[in-house]
């Protein structure tokens, strides 16, 4: 199958970041959202996000209309019909999305793609609320989704080879890098980034340094761009906390378990950048 056309469930920040670096790339995009709030913030997102670009010269301002023109948007998932492949990006709630998926698996043609870029459910889950779970695959797009270059593809038990193949291609088509992971929790970056972020706040809980401290310890010993506190507040403490509670549930291995503290911030509603006040002021 030569995919030409996309469609996008959920315009938030993951959703909209998708339609944007596919319409970039060529593709006809149809970007859905249950809210149309959601839409035109979404659009106004995508137009900002290409007007720096024409600003800093990166791109031409027909090359923009061009990519904003390939766009339309819908509050209703009927108009994902004709489309070869659907990118699920809403809300992250399990009960949410097997819903979705059920009738994406109804409306969508046969032979399309049902992609979703959960960061925590399980892909497997998802592909047997459908009659196409060969069909079925882990889109894992990183934030801000035009800058960032990694796409983890996340193979269900039921995930087929030529699914996996054609969306490795697509991905690759968009310019952007993927890298096959198993169905598993975290997958591979947030398995291995959030426990870092987690043992910073265990380190700051005990008092082993300052929080500036420990950032300045990462960023000069490891070369990281930016610590880890400070990261988790760009993130939001909460989504670190979700995760590590996602990793703690599903392997059950008490390494996983989030730090006190990182729980009593979130209680504190001290959500990170979001609210004003983290690790750091804002
Ligand atoms: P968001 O809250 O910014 O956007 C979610 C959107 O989904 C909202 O606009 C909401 O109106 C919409 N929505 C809710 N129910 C819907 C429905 N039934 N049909 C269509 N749209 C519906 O969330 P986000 O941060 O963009 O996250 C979306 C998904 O991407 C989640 O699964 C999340 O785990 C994943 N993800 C997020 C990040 C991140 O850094 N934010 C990174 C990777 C993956």
């Amino acid at each position: 199958m030569t995919i030409k056309t996309i469609g996008v469930v959920g315009a938030g920040t993951m959703g909209n970041g998708i339609a944007q670096a596919f319409a970039v790339a060529g593709y006809a995009v149809t970007l859905t959202d249950v809210a149309q709030a959601a839409i035109d913030r979404g659009l106004k997102n995508v137009d900002g996000s290409l007007e720096r670009l024409v600003k800093k010269e990166k791109m031409s301002a027909a090359d923009k209309a061009a990519a904003i023109g390939r766009i339309v948007a819908s509050t209703s998932l009927d108009a994902l019909a004709g489309v070869d492949v659907i990118i699920e990006a809403a809300t992250e709630h399990l009960p949410l999305k097997l819903e979705i998926f059920g009738k994406l698996d109804a409306l969508a043609k046969p032979e399309a793609i049902l992609a979703s870029n959960t960061s925590s459910i399980s892909i497997t889950r998802l592909a047997a609320a459908t009659k196409r779970a060969d069909k079925v695959i882990g889109m894992h797009f990183f934030n801000p989704v035009p800058v960032m270059q990694l796409v983890e593809l996340i193979r269900g038990l039921q995930t087929s080879d030529p699914t996996f193949a054609a969306v490795e291609e697509l991905t690759k088509a968009i310019g952007k890098a993927p890298v096959p992971v198993r169905n598993s929790p975290g997958f591979v970056v947030n398995r291995l980034l959030c426990p870092m972020i987690n043992e910073a706040v265990f380190a700051l809980g005990e008092g082993l340094a300052t929080a500036q401290q420990i950032d300045d310890a990462m960023r000069m010993g490891c070369n990281h761009p930016i610590g880890p506190l400070a990261l988790c507040d760009l993130i939001g403490v909460d989504v670190e906390l979700a995760v590590m509670q996602v990793l703690f549930e599903g392997f059950k291995d008490p390494k996983y378990r989030p730090a006190p503290l990182l729980v009593e911030m979130v209680e504190a509603g001290y959500l990170g950048r979001k609210t004003g006040r983290g690790f750091y002021n804002y």
